[in-house]
Order: structure tokens, then C-alpha cells, then sequence
């Protein structure tokens, strides 16, 4: 059986002035910053990532993005690379977030491209999906989950398939406070993982982080985390305060 490192991302979103994430970084670097148990990952706005970049010196947490574009360069106003992002040695960028699709109309075809384009530069992607609470409700959830992972998965080896992160994000549970229990949770989760078996094979599949994201806080994360195939969180409100941060990274030590 293979021991899968648990792994705690923290999505900034579009919060904290560039002296705003120095202060959070700083308390996180002083707390968690040598601790080998769990991977921990986080991920500031673009403003940040220089200063956050320095501030991880010398400390076990890795720095991540929260969105990038396909291609390297180019006239893409507004727009970030891949290598820019490895310019600052990020390790992982969050691609296929549902406010990403919801508000900037991304789709699982530019998604893939992301992916493909992430892989390729040696950044880990941490790819989100997850259902709406309509499609929920009419019982389409593994339908929906089955068609984005296996979309935004195309043209992956399954050399490569172990260097994805997934983040399943049932989207109604997204800053809603309203968290899928955790037989919700794990029953996507295997599905996932059953994908993953079918596309990628088992060896590269059981090896394939996939984290639940949606609401998590200290008070419901060790139960999620005790799920056989959650292998951690994509966390976004409990992530800008780093006593509730330190708390999920804490579950998900005692949780391995
Ligand atoms: C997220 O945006 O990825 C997320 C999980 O947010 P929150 O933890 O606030 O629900």
C-alpha cells in the first residue's frame, strides 16, 4: 500500500496587500516553516509571489500560483507564464478553479492546455473540480467529475499522472460555510481515484494526491482527513489567518 503525503494548500485568492501576505507569511515561516510531516503549499496573489517567494527561504513551504496562462510568452495582457512563476521557484499552481470557470468562463479545454503547459515546466498543477449544487441535486455529480477530470487530463502520461494534484471542490461548498460530509466526500474521492486507475493504471493512480477543498476548518478537517482517499485540503477563507492555517496543517499531520 502506498503512503501518500498529505498536502494543505492555502488559496489567498485576491486578498492581502503585498505587506499584508509578508505579515502572514512571516507568522506561518516561524510555525510551520520546518515541519517535514505534511507538504504545505501557499498560494498569494501575483502581487505577493515575489515577496513571499524570499520570506520561504530556507523554510519547507512551497510557494504556488492560483492560475497561469498556456503559453510562455506573449501578447496576453494581464497574463502570467509558467516561467515566470518557476523564476521564483513556485512549485504549484492551482488551474481549473471553479471561480476561475465561473467568472472567467475558463473551460476543461483551456484547462487541459494549463495542465499540459504546467507539466511541462516542472510546476505541479493542483486541478480543480468539482459539481454545482443543481447538478447535485439532479444526481449528475460523478458524471460531472468524471467528464472535467478526464477532459483536463487528456494528453497526460502516466509518468507524468503523479505529479497532478487534484482538488475535488464541490462548488456549493465553496465559502458557503456548507461542507459535504465526509461520505460525500469520500465517495468522490474514490471514484476519482478509480479514474485515475483507469486512465493512468494503478501504480501511478494510488500515487496521485487528491485533496477536498470547500469550507474546511480545523473543527471538520480531522474527520475528512481520516477518509482512506483524502489526502489533504485546498483551503480558502481558513487560509488567511495562520492560527486556523497552522491548525489544518496540524489535522493533517496527526491524520497520516
Ligand atoms: C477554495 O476556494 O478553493 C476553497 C476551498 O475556499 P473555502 O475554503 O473558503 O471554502
Amino acid at each position: 500500500m502506498i503512503l501518500r503525503k498529505k498536502l494543505i494548500a492555502g488559496n489567498w485568492k485576491m486578498n492581502k496587500t503585498t505587506a499584508d501576505a509578508a505579515a502572514l507569511i512571516q507568522e506561518l515561516a516561524g510555525l510551520i516553516g520546518k515541519q517535514t510531516e505534511v507538504d504545505v503549499v501557499v498560494c498569494p496573489p501575483f502581487t505577493a509571489i515575489e515577496s513571499v517567494a524570499r520570506a520561504l527561504e530556507g523554510s519547507t513551504l512551497k510557494l504556488g500560483a492560483q492560475n497561469m496562462h498556456f503559453e510562455s510568452s506573449g501578447a496576453f495582457t494581464g497574463e502570467v507564464s509558467a516561467p515566470m512563476l518557476r523564476a521564483f521557484f513556485a512549485t504549484h499552481v492551482i488551474l481549473g478553479h471553479s471561480e476561475r470557470r465561473t467568472f472567467f468562463g475558463e473551460n476543461d479545454e483551456l484547462i487541459n492546455k494549463k495542465v499540459l503547459t504546467a507539466l511541462r515546466n516542472q510546476l505541479r498543477p493542483i486541478l480543480c473540480v468539482g459539481e454545482t449544487l443543481a447538478e447535485r441535486e439532479a444526481g449528475a455529480t460523478l458524471k460531472v467529475v468524471q467528464a472535467q477530470t478526464e477532459r483536463c487530463l487528456e494528453g497526460v502520461s502516466k509518468e507524468l499522472a503523479p505529479s497532478v494534484v487534484i482538488a475535488y471542490e464541490p462548488v456549493w461548498a465553496i465559502g458557503t460555510g456548507k461542507v459535504a460530509t465526509t461520505e460525500q466526500a469520500q465517495e468522490v474521492h474514490a471514484f476519482i481515484r478509480g479514474l485515475l486507475t483507469k486512465i493512468f493504471g494503478e501504480p501511478a493512480a494510488q500515487k496521485v494526491r487528491i485533496l477536498y477543498g470547500g469550507s474546511m476548518k480545523p473543527a471538520n478537517a480531522p474527520d475528512l482527513l481520516a477518509q482512506k482517499d483524502i489526502d489533504g485540503g485546498l483551503i480558502g477563507g481558513a487560509s488567511l489567518e495562520a492560527r486556523s492555517f497552522v491548525d489544518l496543517v496540524n489535522a493533517a499531520s496527526a491524520a497520516k
